[in-house]
């Protein structure tokens, strides 16, 4: 059991975090320890989970000073609030976890200073400082070890230590972000010293327009390994040299692809411009990943499903409909495809009533309209101000 001086150890880290990355007092404070007493499990760095758990090993507390500590616990929180696990790029093969793990460190790691000697570096990496994550993965073409693990708040993968205890939801988490971007900007404002690293990041949770395309991109992309997944599907390393769009990162796939239906909203109330755009954007990651017409269905559908198209390019696509919304057709039709697909993107402005009970298929919502409503079974992207 854990000494009241440890606690101690743990308040002071968290003081010396607060103290020394101001703008991330908020986040610091809503990080939830959870004590360990596994032998076996890899705590060196204080791993977190996506509920915002971080995992405290008694020894690794005893062992490590108390700048140490609050460093690890500013390294997990950036990893937290800049939703590595969410653009994790990879699937579950081990080096592909550990490469991910260094790119996201290396992202995190050129801002912070008071570094413990094994933290990752993108100079340690031979790369130049400044970059994202997902760049410094694609620079990364061998494998390295790490001298860590971060845990599943940095790829979304389960540990063997991870509890299934309540934390912090996504909604809540999001709120954290938020805050925490007003934060660095109210300290810019203060012409206080930000690291540039999260300056940039503050602009883009602030001005989301920006980066809807990524988001939905990503998601897509995850969509696609997850659905990948469940068709017995062969994993081998990625070609990154050979991704075809930039900045995305796709597996190569050897066994069958996944096969997608894209259910698309064509009630009256949808913008034609923001539903290219969404449109364009997914139709531009199945491409890339070699979805082509065999395997992408298209169905619009308004208060009744059109007749599915097999489409080669997007500009193929016959918009039928404009009437009320019921997007249930839309899903009816889609599931009642043989085979059913592997993955359905539907892209609405939310304002329809949804199946009841999630269907047997992922689903990935773009959502485009903020004011739209979409169900909680369903992975969600916010598209907004698209232009
Ligand atoms: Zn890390």
């Amino acid at each position: 059991m854990t000494s009241p001086e440890l606690w101690q150890k743990w308040s002071a880290a968290r003081v010396w975090a607060a103290h020394h990355a101001p703008y991330l007092a908020s986040a610091l404070l809503s990080l939830h320890p959870v004590m360990i007493t596994d032998a076996a499990a890899d705590l060196r760095r204080f791993p977190t989970d996506q509920r915002w758990h971080v995992y405290v090993g008694a020894e690794e507390l005893a062992r490590q000073t108390v700048p140490e500590v609050g460093f690890w616990l500013i390294h997990q929180v950036t990893h937290l609030l800049r939703e590595h696990a969410r653009r994790y790029p990879g699937m579950s093969a081990p080096e592909e976890q550990r490469t991910w793990n260094l790119a996201a460190d290396a992202e995190i790691n050129d801002d912070l200073t008071a570094r413990p000697p094994d933290a990752t570096t993108p100079a340690r990496l031979g790369l130049p400082d400044g970059c994202t994550a997902e760049q410094y993965w694609h620079a990364l073409q061998e494998t390295r070890d790490t001298p860590g693990d971060c845990g599943s708040g940095c790829d979304g993968l389960p540990r063997a230590w991870d509890h299934d205890l309540p934390g912090l939801s996504p909604t809540a988490a999001r709120l954290t972000a938020l805050d925490t971007a007003r934060r660095i900007r109210e300290r810019l404002n203060a012409q206080d010293d930000v690291p540039a690293g999260w300056l940039r990041w503050a602009g883009e949770v602030l001005e989301p327009a920006v980066s809807w395309r990524r988001h939905l991109s990503a998601k897509v992309r995850h969509g696609l390994a997850q659905a990948a997944g469940r068709v017995d599907y062969t994993y081998r390393r990625p070609s990154r040299r050979a991704a075809a769009l930039p900045g995305v990162v796709l597996p190569s796939l050897r066994r069958p692809l996944p096969s997608v239906t894209v259910l698309i909203d064509t009630s009256g109330s949808i913008t034609e411009a923001m539903l290219a755009q969404a449109l364009a954007e997914v139709t531009g990651v199945l491409r890339a990943v070699g979805i082509g017409r065999r395997l992408l269905a298209v169905i619009t559908c308004d208060a009744r499903a059109y007749r599915p198209q097999n489409i080669g390019r997007v500009s193929d696509v016959r918009l039928d409909g404009g009437g009320g919304t019921d997007l249930r057709a839309g899903f009816a039709a889609a599931l009642a495809r043989r085979p059913p697909p592997d993955l359905i993107i539907a892209l609405t402005d939310g304002r329809t009533p949804w199946p009841h009970r999630p269907p047997a298929t992922r689903v990935i919502v773009a959502l485009l309209d903020a004011t739209g409503q979409a169900p909680e079974w369903a992975e969600t992207v916010q598209v907004e101000g698209a232009s």
